[in-house]
C-alpha cells in the first residue's frame, strides 16, 4: 500500500506498521510505502493518520462494496 504519491523514478521508503480495521478493529500488518521525499513531512503523517483512521480490512472492504452495491 502506498502512502501520497510516488513517481516512477522516485526511491521508495518502505515501513511496517500496525493498521487495524476502522470497522471490525482487526490489526493488519502494514507493509507501507512512500517516496523519499514524502515520508516523514507534516503531509505524509496527516496522509497516515487519514489511512489509519479510514482502512478496511479486506473483508470489510467486501462488506462495504456489497453494501454500496445495494443502495443503488
Ligand atoms: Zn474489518
Amino acid at each position: 500500500m502506498i502512502i501520497g504519491k510516488i513517481n516512477e523514478n522516485e526511491k521508495r521508503i518502505k515501513f511496517n506498521i500496525d493498521i487495524s480495521c476502522s470497522n471490525c478493529r482487526k490489526k493488519v500488518p502494514g507493509g507501507l510505502q512512500a517516496s523519499e521525499k514524502f515520508y516523514n513531512t507534516a503531509d505524509f503523517k496527516i496522509e497516515l493518520e487519514n489511512f489509519q483512521k479510514t482502512y478496511l480490512c479486506g473483508k470489510c472492504r467486501d462488506e462495504k462494496r456489497i453494501l454500496d452495491l445495494k443502495k443503488r
